[in-house]
């Protein structure tokens, strides 16, 4: 190999092993998060996320940790990932599928839902475990679309012409390799219909080494228009590396937008949300949907009531303009699109 071959060859190891080792180092030791904080004497909570986390393993990047309070439990990072005694207790109404993916998959891992847009379930692995996924109980074993290759999968999509947008989610699809990736979005470029391809990832919020030059070069090479959906819902999440990762993938010409979660006891008020926007469109990211809870088992200590949900957003319509509004939307089983909440006085509810 010509020296500056190698050299190059050798930078790109180097480049790749700092987010895999970020990856491989995450935290899943419930003591080892809360003695990170300054828990380390409170042996009832460690024993109830441990007896939680049975149900769902807990999951966090030493690099989301930084980023949290020390010595506040009630910190809106740490109550994302923390597991607690609450997840499981019953609640009436919560369920495994509640947003109806089983009756959409139209292939393993392909949901066909809503009209020109397909969402492929890339992976099951994610770098974070949040508490509220609503995807905690998805078979991904089961509907795994790289068995074949994604082979399934994508001939589906070629195969309907009215499908325009394909959606890679999870999981994570960030925690895919380039290499695995750029097959993806090569063959995904194949499907003549295919104009655009979105990523909805929570890797550049939380572990936004990730993003790096090749993981660039991967998604500059795609001859479709790659638009990224993230998932930030709280503003202490947005630190410099976050500011980085995402100034990399607009320099590429991508465009990025935030999903938030509604969340009791995370960012469930007007403040909250105010400075998500604010730090959101600062960066260069516009606020797109603030999902209601999806009332999967094990999650209900972070419902927000719509009612209550609904005032939010209208005082937030009352504080911020108008580019920093993200739509209230609900998902609701066998609807045609996400239910979107009327703000006006004189409408009611939802509109679908
Ligand atoms: C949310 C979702 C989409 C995307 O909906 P948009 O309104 O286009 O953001 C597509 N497919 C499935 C299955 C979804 O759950
Ligand atoms: S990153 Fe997304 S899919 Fe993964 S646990 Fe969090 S909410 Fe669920």
């Amino acid at each position: 190999m010509i020296p500056e071959f190698a050299e190059a060859a050798i930078d790109h190891e180097r480049r790749q092993a700092d987010w895999k080792q970020s990856l491989a180092t995450t935290v899943r030791d419930p003591a080892r998060l809360l003695q990170h904080l300054g828990f380390s004497s409170d042996p009832g909570l460690i024993d109830a996320a441990r007896r939680a986390a049975r149900h769902f393993p807990l999951r966090v990047p030493m690099g989301y940790i930084a980023r949290m309070q020390p010595g506040d439990i009630h910190d809106p990072l740490l109550r994302q990932v923390l597991p607690l005694a609450e997840e499981l207790a019953n609640a009436p109404g919560y369920r495994s599928d509640p947003v109806g993916d089983m009756p959409a998959m139209v292939k393993p891992g392909l949901l066909h839902k809503y009209h020109g847009r397909v969402l492929l379930v890339t992976t099951g692995a994610c770098a974070i475990h949040c508490r509220y996924c609503f995807r905690r109980e998805f078979p991904y074993t089961q509907a795994d679309p790289k068995r074949d290759d994604w082979q399934s999968a994508l001939q589906y999509v070629a195969a309907d012409r009215s499908i325009n947008e394909i959606i890679l989610s999870g999981g994570d699809p960030l925690t895919l390799t380039d290499h695995s990736l750029a097959k993806l979005l090569g063959q995904c470029g194949q499907i003549p219909h295919l104009q655009r391809l979105r990523i909805h990832s929570r890797i550049p919020v939380v572990l936004p080494e990730r993003v790096n030059d090749s993981l660039c070069d991967v998604l500059s090479q795609s001859s479709l228009q790659i638009i990224h959906v993230i998932h930030s819902n709280h503003a202490q999440e947005i630190d410099n590396s976050v500011v980085r990762a995402v100034a990399r993938l607009r320099a590429n010409g991508e465009l990025v937008y935030n999903q938030t979660v509604l969340l009791k006891g995370v960012n469930d008020s007007v403040a909250a949300l105010k400075s998500l926007s604010e730090t959101l469109i600062t960066i260069g990211v516009q606020p797109y949907y603030l999902h209601l809870l999806d009332q999967v088992r094990g999650t209900h200590h972070f419902n927000v009531e719509s009612k209550t949900a609904l005032s939010l957003i209208q005082e937030l319509s009352r504080s911020v303009p108008g580019y920093m509004l993200p739509q209230l939307v609900r998902e609701q089983a066998g609807k045609p699109a996400k239910s979107r909440f009327c703000l006006d006085s004189g409408c009611k509810k939802t509109s679908t």
